[in-house]
């Protein structure tokens, strides 16, 4: 513990995680010991929105409550720039936070919420106010303070929350499902102005989110998790165009995953059976067919058995002589000759492509022939 607290950290104005191991339960049965959070190591810069996203269960809301001290680490350590914070009680830390179904004090007004962590830290009152009026013109909640939540819509109480949490001026947010309870219109809202609070502010924050559009739409990076580690942590380009595991590919965006090799349709990469191929479905063009075999060239023949418009674009459902279904994402104007409808056969040529060793592992990525 004592080498762990010495080594060496560069030096930055964000927050880290060290080796961080949290475990559950098992001290009388150690085979039902849960590990929640696996040896992670994270390093969110100083003006940094770090979108994490995983299945229900990988360990998201256990890394924020250990950043917050709201659970002790089993291992590791938590760093705020050079700050070693692991051993801090939770308001000893300053991290401003909202987590899911952390509901506002319906019993007082909107500026007496948002003020409530500056009473806590005994912010005099003229320093206060001028905090509340800073906040509440950031939020857009002018006119609505003397209020109490019941009296504000969905979209204004996640305000009201957001500025209870910055309020103190925490040197770190985490935001675990921070839009949860508010229509797709007002997220998109919040989703925005979010963002730009963050960067006016320019304070790192962790954002833990179910949706993986919400992620790549509000990440600087994106962090994918699975059974307690990070599978990648990257740009939201790199996650989607260069995912690091089929894992990843799968959880972020569609993708079309062939387990065995097509011959032909993937140029020379895959002659081989134990790799998985795995093309995003807008990575697949659509043409006429030039007869009625399997194959047509290096492409591959199939009947379109669904057509969906979703405005910019139209997905295709196209089955493959040997079964299988392809899906493909088409701009809504490409036009083959004729219609796409149910029912007709086209032909499907692979662009980029990547190809991983079918029991998981680094994925290489190609472009078809
Ligand atoms: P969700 O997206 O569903 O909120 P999550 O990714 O946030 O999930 P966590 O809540 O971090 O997941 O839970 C990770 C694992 O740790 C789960 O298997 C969970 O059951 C377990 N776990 C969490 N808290 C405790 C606890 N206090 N005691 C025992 N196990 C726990």
């Amino acid at each position: 513990w004592l080498l762990q607290g010495l080594s060496p950290r560069p030096s930055f104005g964000g927050f880290g995680l060290n080796r961080l191991t949290k475990a559950f339960g098992g001290s009388h049965a150690p085979r039902d010991t849960v590990l929640a959070v696996s040896g992670v190591d994270l390093d969110v810069g100083e003006n940094e929105l770090l979108a994490m996203v995983g299945p229900s269960g990988c360990g998201k809301s256990t890394v924020l409550r250990l950043m917050a001290g709201l659970e002790a680490p089993t291992s590791g350590s938590i760093y705020m720039g050079d700050q070693r914070v692991d051993g801090l009680p939770a308001r000893a830390r300053n991290i401003g936070f909202m987590f899911q179904g952390y509901a506002l004090f319906k019993h007082m007004t909107v500026a007496d919420n948002i003020a409530y962590g500056l009473r806590i830290k005994k912010v005099r009152g003229d320093e206060r106010r001028r905090r509340i009026g800073e906040l509440v013109s950031l939020m857009g909640l002018e006119g609505l303070e003397g209020r109490k939540p019941g009296q504000l819509s969905g979209g204004q109480q996640q305000r009201v929350a957001l500025a209870r949490a910055l309020a103190p001026r925490p040197k770190v947010l985490l935001l675990d499902e921070p839009f949860g309870a508010v229509d797709a219109k007002v997220r998109q809202r919040l989703r925005a102005d979010t963002k730009r609070w963050q960067r006016e502010l320019r304070i790192p924050t962790i954002l833990v989110t179910h949706d993986q559009r919400e992620a790549l739409e509000m990440g600087d990076r994106v962090a994918i998790m699975n059974e307690g580690r990070f599978e990648q942590i990257d740009t939201p380009r790199n996650i989607y165009d260069h995912p690091a595991s089929p894992f990843v590919a799968r959880f972020i965006g569609r993708v079309n995953v062939f387990a065995t090799a097509i011959d032909g349709a993937f140029g020379r990469v895959v002659k081989e059976t134990d790799f998985e191929v795995l093309v995003r479905p807008e990575d697949i063009s659509v043409h006429q067919v030039n007869g009625g075999s399997e194959r047509d060239g290096g492409r591959l023949v199939g009947t379109i058995v669904n057509y969906v418009f979703l405005g910019r674009t139209i997905r295709l459902e196209v089955r493959l002589k040997n079964g299988r279904v392809v899906t493909v994402a088409l701009p809504k104007h490409q036009a083959i000759g004729g219609e796409l409808e149910p029912g007709r056969n086209v032909a499907l040529a692979m662009g980029a492509f990547q190809v991983f060793p079918s029991s998981e592992g680094a994925g290489k990525r190609g472009v078809g022939s």
